[in-house]
C-alpha cells in the first residue's frame, strides 16, 4: 500500500531526461522542510492505494519513462516494491529523493535524482553524505541554488566528492523567480564546474504553480 498525492503524464522538466515525456507518481509526505519547496501540497494530501492499482494507472499511458517522486519517496515502504515492479515491466525508472534517507536498498536498473541540500534550504544539516558514496554511475546529482553562498557549497561539494567522476551528471538548478539563471550560469562558466546548468523545463511551459504538469 502506498499514500499517493498525484499520478500524472506530463513532460520531465529536470535532469538529463528534461523534455521527454514521463509519467509522474507523486508519493505524499516529506521529512524535511525546504525554504523553497514547490510541492507543500505532497506533505499531507493523498490517498491509499494498492501496488496494483498504481502500476494499472501508470499503465493507462503508453510512455516508457516513469518518474518516482514525492515529497520524499523514500520514506515509504512500499516504494521499492513499486520500483522493482516498474523495472519488470520495461519502464525506465527514475527515483527522485530529498538526499537524507539511504539510497541503499534502490534497485540497480533505477536511476536516482539525488539532491544535496545547500544552507539557502535551510535542511542541510541533513544531508546524508554516505550517499555520495552509494553514487552508481548512472545516478545523477542535483544541487537547488539560491544564492551565491550555495553555489560555492554545491562547488565545494562536487569537488571534493569527486562528483564528475562518481555520477551520470551533476544538475545545477537556480531557485526560480529567485536566482537569475544568468548569475548561477556566469558563476559555473568562471570556475569551468563540470555541472549542467538546470532550468525546470515545466516552469517555463505551464505557470509556475500549476500543479499536475
Ligand atoms: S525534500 Fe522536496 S518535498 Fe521535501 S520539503 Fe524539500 S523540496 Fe519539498
Amino acid at each position: 500500500m502506498l499514500t499517493i498525492n498525484e499520478i500524472f503524464y506530463s513532460i520531465q522538466g529536470e535532469s538529463t531526461f528534461a523534455g521527454e515525456p514521463c509519467i509522474f507518481v507523486r508519493l505524499t509526505a516529506c521529512d524535511l522542510r525546504c525554504s523553497w519547496c514547490d510541492t507543500t501540497y505532497a506533505f499531507d494530501e493523498g490517498r491509499k492505494q494498492t501496488l496494483d492499482e498504481v502500476i494499472a494507472e501508470v499503465e493507462r499511458h503508453d510512455c516508457r519513462l516513469v518518474e518516482i517522486t514525492g515529497g520524499e519517496p523514500l520514506l515509504q515502504e512500499d516504494v521499492y516494491s513499486l520500483m522493482e515492479r516498474l523495472v519488470d515491466r520495461g519502464r525506465t525508472v527514475l527515483v527522485e529523493t530529498g538526499g537524507h534517507r539511504s539510497t541503499e536498498r534502490v534497485p540497480s536498473d533505477v536511476t536516482i535524482i539525488l539532491d544535496v541540500k545547500c544552507p539557502g534550504s535551510g535542511e542541510a544539516h541533513r544531508n546524508d553524505w554516505r550517499n555520495l558514496e552509494r553514487l552508481r554511475p548512472h545516478d545523477q546529482v542535483k544541487f537547488v541554488i539560491k544564492d551565491r553562498a550555495d553555489y560555492e557549497f554545491a562547488r565545494d561539494v562536487m569537488l571534493r566528492h569527486r562528483l564528475a567522476a562518481r555520477a551520470a551528471a551533476i544538475l545545477c538548478s537556480p531557485v526560480h523567480g529567485v536566482l537569475d539563471p544568468k548569475d548561477l550560469a556566469g558563476w559555473i562558466l568562471a570556475d569551468r564546474l563540470p555541472a549542467r546548468l538546470q532550468l525546470q523545463v515545466h516552469k517555463y511551459i505551464w505557470d509556475p504553480n500549476t500543479r499536475g504538469v
